[in-house]
């Protein structure tokens, strides 16, 4: 007797379409942390690696933490399309290049983009069906303002710069589909390998028999 399991399963694992997990939030609520956590206990996920014009901090690495450029390169590069998304955050450009994204689409494999609001915006009007939306907040304002001041990676005024930005990109929140709140970092990785899990076991519509 057939019982058409092995079709349904075929059917469901075909239509499985890789995902744009963009993952936004205010600057120091830990978004790079869990995201470095969460990518070593999945597979078939790629990390979206950004160009900048900000300077490199100290210990960020070429290639790696970013590709750090200037703003006539930026701006040539925009003028080719290379960018999925960019956008100015305090004076810098900060921009997804768009043939890393794609190339790991092809191939089946999820692409985490640690963007900011404007960035995901940019990404919602092309790619919605494909994104899941994450965004991260810090337990507290009074956490967040000591964990800005305490990585001792901005001025003063860059770290004042950030914090006027937050009520802003607070207001983007009914725009995302998830949100993770960043206390205690364990749990945090756990929501965020919560949501990306569910997202793959989705029966998607095209996949019914
Ligand atoms: P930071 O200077 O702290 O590394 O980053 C500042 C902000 O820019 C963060 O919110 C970060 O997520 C965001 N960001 C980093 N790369 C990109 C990018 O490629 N595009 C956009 N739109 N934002 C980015």
């Amino acid at each position: 007797m057939n019982l058409s399991i092995d079709a349904h399963i075929q059917q469901l694992q075909s239509v499985s379409q890789a995902s744009l997990i963009v993952v936004s939030g205010p600057s120091g609520a830990g978004k790079g942390t869990i995201v470095n956590q969460a990518l070593q206990r999945l597979h078939d996920v790629r990390l979206s690696v950004s160009m900048t014009t900000r300077p490199p901090r100290p210990g960020e690495v070429e290639g790696q933490s970013y590709f750090f450029t200037d703003h006539a390169h930026f701006e040539t590069l925009i003028e080719h399309g290379a960018f999925l998304e960019y956008a100015r955050y305090n004076g810098n450009y900060y921009g997804t290049p768009k043939a890393f994204v794609m190339e790991a689409l092809q191939a089946g494999q999820d692409v985490i983009l640690e963007i900011e609001v404007q960035g995901a915006e940019q990404v919602r009007q092309n790619w919605a069906a494909r994104m899941v939306q994450i965004f991260v907040l810090p337990p507290s304002e009074t956490d967040l303002k000591a964990r800005l001041t305490g990585r001792q990676t901005e001025s003063p005024e860059a770290i004042a710069q950030r914090l006027e930005k937050v009520t802003q990109e607070c207001a983007q929140i009914p725009h995302y589909d998830y949100y993770i709140i960043n206390d205690q970092l364990t749990d945090a990785v756990d929501d965020m390998l919560a949501i990306v899990r569910a997202e793959r076991q989705k029966i998607k519509k095209e996949s019914v028999l």
